[in-house]
C-alpha cells in the first residue's frame, strides 16, 4: 500500500553514516567512524559512526524519557504506528533488500524475504498489541479483588547479529514497542546500514523520539557498549541474537542489575533422512535449510544423519543437485549463494576443514574457497558447496556451528541410535527430520531436545511461531503470540476493603 510519504526511496538515500538517537543523526561525540565493507569486493561501502559508552548513555536516558508517554498511549495508537512503520518498509523493499545485499552479501531475493519477513513481525505484534489482556482471579478471601495488569519493562536493549541485518531487530523491536517498551538497538558491526534505514522508516512512520534508537560501534567498541547496555540500572531488559560465547557473557553482566533476559544463540542443527523418507522432499527441505545464506543462520541444518539403506541414494542427488549451485553476487539473479560475511568466516572455515581432514574427512564435492571471480584463492570469499563424509558426531566439525556451506554426511542404523547422537551436543535450538511414519514421526518430535522442530520441511521460520532454543541455543521466544510475553512484566494488585 503506498501513502503520501511512502515513495520508494533509492538505496543511496537509505544509506545513513551517523547513529540515530533522541530522533537526531548523530556523530560520536569522539568524532571516529568505522569502515563497513561488502563482503564480495572486500571494498568500503561508507563509514559510519563508531560511538562509545558516553554516546550510548544519553541514548539510554532518551529511550527512558520517552517510555513514560510511549507506554501510556492506547495500545491501538502504538499499532497504528507500528503499522505506518510496516507499510514503509514494504514499500522501500527493493532498497532495503539491494542495501542488504551490499553489506551482507546474501542473494536478492533471499534479502527481499527478509525484508518482508522483517516486516511481518511488526503487523503481527502491532495486532498481539490489541489482544493482550491482564486477568481477574477467583479472590482468597471475602472483600478483595485479585488484578493481574501487563506492563511494559521498560527500556530495551537490544544486541543483534550480522546474519538477518534487518529480521533480528524487528523480530526484538516490534513486540518490545508494542507492549510499551522502548527501545535502543546494537547492531552487528558488520551490517550497520540496514538498522539505520530502519530509523529512518520508523521516524517516517511517525513513531516518537527517543523510542526507537540505534548506536553503532565497530567490534573493539562493542565490548565497552555492551557492557554498558547489560549493566545499566535504566535497561531494564535485553535481547540478544549471537554467538552462544557472547551470550553467556551477556546473561553474566545483564545479572549485575537482575535484568530479564532472551537469548537467541547458537546451533547445531540435526537433519536426520529415515529410510522411509521421501528422498527428494529430504533433499528439498536440506537445501532450503542448509545454503540459505551460504549456511549463515542458527537453524541451519548441521549435521546430516541418513540411514545406511539411502545413503547411497541420497549422496548421488545431493551432489547432483549441489551442482547447480551457483556462487556469486547477491545482486546477479542467478546467485544461490553469496560470499561468507568477512575474511574472519573464511579464514575459520578453512581451519575447521583442515581439522576435519585429520580427523579422517573424504571431501565428497567442493571445498575450495574461491574468490570473487570464482578462482581459487586462499584470500577469497566464498566457500563452495561442500559434502564431507567420514567423519562421527564427536569430530570438531560435527560438535561446531558450522555457518557455512557444508554437509555433514553421518551414517546411522537404527532410530534410537540418531536420536542419541543428534541430542548429543550442547545445543539445542531447531531440528529436523525426514519420515513417512506417522509413529516415528510423534516419537521423534518429542525425543529431540530442541526448541523447534521441523518434519519433513526444512523452513519452519515465520511470525505467528515461537522461535527459540533449549540448552546453551537460549533462553525465551520471539514471534508467536508468546513473543510479547518477554516484554511484559505481570503486576498483581489486590483490593482490599471491599466488605
Ligand atoms: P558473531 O561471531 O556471529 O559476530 P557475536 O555473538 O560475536 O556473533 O555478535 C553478535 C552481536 O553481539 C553483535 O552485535 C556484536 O557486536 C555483539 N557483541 C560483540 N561483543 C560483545 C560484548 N562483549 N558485549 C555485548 N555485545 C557484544
Amino acid at each position: 500500500m503506498q501513502t503520501a510519504n511512502s515513495k520508494s526511496s533509492t538505496l543511496s538515500e537509505l544509506i545513513f553514516k551517523q547513529a540515530f538517537i533522541d530522533g537526531t543523526w548523530v556523530d560520536a561525540q569522539s568524532k571516529a567512524n568505522f569502515t563497513v565493507y561488502n563482503p564480495l569486493t572486500q571494498a568500503s561501502i561508507t563509514k559510519v559512526a563508531n560511538l562509545g559508552a558516553q554516546d550510548v548513555e544519553l541514548a539510554i536516558n532518551a529511550a527512558q524519557v520517552a517510555l513514560e508517554s510511549w507506554r501510556s498511549k492506547l495500545p491501538s495508537d502504538r499499532a497504528r504506528l507500528l503499522m505506518k512503520w510496516h507499510d514503509l518498509i514494504l514499500a522501500h523493499q527493493d532498497s532495503l533488500a539491494q542495501l542488504m545485499v551490499l553489506e551482507q552479501g546474501k542473494p536478492y531475493p533471499e534479502a527481499r524475504g527478509e525484508v518482508k519477513y522483517g516486516a511481518s513481525f511488526i503487523k503481527w505484534f502491532a495486532e498481539e498489541a490489541l489482544r493482550d489482556q491482564g486477568a481477574i482471579i477467583p479472590p482468597f478471601a471475602k472483600g478483595r479483588k485479585l488484578l493481574v495488569l501487563r506492563q511494559a519493562v521498560g527500556v530495551v536493549a537490544a544486541i543483534t547479529p550480522w546474519n538477518f541485518p534487518n529480521a533480528m531487530i524487528t523480530r526484538k523491536c516490534a513486540p518490545a514497542l508494542a507492549a510499551g517498551c522502548t527501545v535502543v538497538v546494537k547492531p552487528a558491526e558488520d551490517t550497520p546500514l540496514s538498522a539505520l534505514a530502519l530509523a529512518d522508516l520508523a521516524i517516517k512512520a511517525g513513531i516518537p523520539k527517543g523510542v526507537f534508537n540505534v548506536v553503532t560501534c565497530d567490534r573493539e567498541q562493542a565490548t565497552e557498549v555492551g557492557k554498558l547496555l547489560c549493566t545499566h540500572p535504566l535497561v531494564r531488559k535485553v535481547g540478544f541474537t549471537g554467538s552462544t560465547a557472547i551470550g553467556k557473557l551477556v546473561m553474566n553482566m545483564a545479572s549485575s542489575t537482575v535484568k530479564r533476559v532472551s537469548l537467541e544463540l547458537g546451533g547445531n542443527a540435526p537433519l536426520i533422512v529415515f529410510e522411509d523418507a521421501d528422498l527428494d522432499l529430504a533433499l528439498k527441505g536440506l537445501f532450503a535449510s542448509k545454503f540459505r545464506n551460504a549456511g549463515q543462520t542458527c537453524i541451519c541444518a548441521n549435521r546430516i544423519f541418513v540411514h545406511q539403506d539411502v545413503i547411497e541414494d541420497f549422496t548421488q542427488k545431493l551432489i547432483a543437485k549441489c551442482q547447480n549451485l551457483k556462487l556469486g553476487d547477491g545482486a546477479n539473479p542467478e546467485t544461490a549463494i553469496g560470499p561468507l560475511i568477512n575474511p574472519r568466516a573464511i579464514k575459520r572455515v578453512q581451519q575447521l576443514l583442515l581439522q576435519a581432514q585429520k580427523d579422517g574427512a573424504h571431501i565428497l564435492y567442493g571445498g575450495r574457497i574461491l574468490d570473487q571471480n570464482l578462482q581459487e584463492s586462499k584470500q577469497g570469499v566464498f566457500l563452495e558447496p561442500t559434502i564431507i563424509t567420514g567423519l562421527d558426531n564427536h569430530s570438531e566439525l560435527a560438535q561446531s556451528e558450522l555457518f557455512a556451506p557444508i554437509v555433514n554426511l553421518i551414517p546411522f542404523n537404527d532410530e534410537k541410535e540418531v536420536i542419541q547422537q543428534a541430542n548429543d551436543t550442547p545445543y539445542g535450538l531447531a531440528a529436523y527430520f525426514f519420515s513417512e511414519d506417522h509413529r516415528r514421526i510423534w516419537r521423534v518430535s518429542e525425543a529431540l531436545e530442541y526448541g523447534m522442530v521441523g518434519v519433513n520441511d526444512g523452513s519452519i521460520s515465520s511470525a505467528v511461531a515461537p522461535f527459540g532454543g533449549v540448552k546453551e541455543s537460549g533462553i525465551g521466544r520471539e514471534g508467536s503470540s508468546w513473543g510479547l510475553d518477554e516484554f511484559i512484566e505481570m503486576k498483581y494488585v489486590m483490593l482490599g476493603g471491599l466488605n
